[in-house]
């Protein structure tokens, strides 16, 4: 913004936040910088929160994200995903243009990441899907203080409520030990919910093999390459009816409601999402065993963290932003939404019924 001062010379005051970071339609834009975060169409120059694809598409000129991210978009859109990629660590400080970046865990998957974007005295955090509950397979949620936090609202209703993943996984296992004689399907998304469940069954203490649904065999080894500890996995193919008794196999949602589910001995039919508090929602998607487990932040947690950052103003995206935004204004906060379109796509921000999964 420029003005004049007492004598009449231009000069720049602060900048609005709004200068430092706008919405347009390809994205989260920030001109003084240079950059787009988590661009919906191709750009000259992206800054990636996470891999999953509503956030990392191809087809960009310069990618700039975490080491995990760059890998995960290599691995599904092949080698030629982007003109350049530059790996940003978590607490490396980048300038492009009149801003400096910052990655910030964002304990959502592996490699997940806030931006904070600082521009003379106002810090802006765009924190991308987030979550604060512990998570075994990536770096935990940073705090990161800020004048404006951009916060996601995908569980954005009081009515959500994760409550403790651990004490699903030990219903999932009360369920298998019950039924020896029945396969057990989960349902869980490819990237990060799969890995996330394995790892939580691990430290829940079981140690037999676990099947893997085709379709999450890549990225499941890579999160095992970046030295996630997951234990003795099998690809189901091939795999006799009959061995598949009292096994656990995790599989895409939509392949849990297919034809596909035939190789498996009366299965048990089950689904990680934090979509599964609500119950007409498992009913509707033939869930048996409905498992409350989220790789986003509840109403609590989205609350909490808004209050935690400090942040006078808030802007609220991909979700149920009218009760959060609600809720800010009740703080005294300034709050808006910012409509963004073209996320929520993959994970489960996915709006459709279970079994309509985008992953193949
Ligand atoms: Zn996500």
């Amino acid at each position: 913004m420029t003005g004049k001062n007492r004598r009449n010379t231009p000069y720049i005051t602060d900048m609005r936040p709004q200068d430092i970071l706008m919405p347009v339609a390809t994205g989260l834009c920030c001109k003084p910088g240079g950059f787009h975060i988590d661009p919906v169409r191709p750009v000259e120059r992206a800054v990636i929160t996470h891999g999953h694809s509503d956030h990392a598409r191809p087809g960009h000129g310069a990618v700039l994200a975490t080491q995990e991210t760059l890998g995960m978009m290599r691995l599904r859109y092949g080698d030629n995903f982007a003109g350049s990629t530059q790996a940003v660590a978590y607490g490396e400080k980048i300038k492009l243009g009149d801003v400096t970046i910052q990655f910030h865990p964002a304990g959502h998957v592996l490699g997940s990441a806030q931006i904070a974007v600082s521009c003379k005295d106002t810090c802006i955090v765009a924190s991308g899907d987030y979550k604060d509950a512990p998570d075994p397979t990536c770096a935990p949620f940073e705090l990161v203080p800020c004048d404006v936090f951009i916060t996601e609202a995908t569980f954005g209703l009081p009515v959500f409520r994760h409550g403790n993943a651990a004490d699903e996984i030990r219903k999932l296992l009360a369920s298998v030990a019950l039924f020896p004689e029945r396969a057990h399907l989960v349902g869980a998304y490819s990237l990060g919910k799969a890995q996330r469940v394995i790892a939580l069954l691990r430290a829940a203490g079981y140690d037999a093999p676990i099947y893997l649904h085709g379709a999450m065999e890549k990225i499941t080894r890579y999160y095992e390459n970046r030295g996630v500890a997951l234990g003795e996995l099998r690809l189901v193919k091939g795999v006799k009816k009959a061995d598949l008794a009292g096994t656990i196999t995790l599989a895409p949602p939509s392949a849990t409601s297919d034809i596909w589910t035939r190789r498996f001995p009366d299965p048990v039919t089950a689904f990680a999402s934090g979509w599964m508090r609500v119950r007409a929602r498992a009913r509707q998607g033939g869930v048996e065993l409905p498992l409350v487990i989220s790789d986003h932040a509840d109403w609590d947690g989205l609350t909490a963290t808004i209050e935690a950052t400090g942040a006078g103003e808030v802007w609220v995206t991909h979700g149920q932003e009218d009760a959060l935004v609600h809720w800010c204004k009740t703080r005294g906060l300034a709050a808006r939404p910012l409509d963004l379109v073209g996320y929520g796509e993959e994970d489960e921000g996915d709006a459709r019924p279970v079994g309509e999964d985008a992953e193949t």
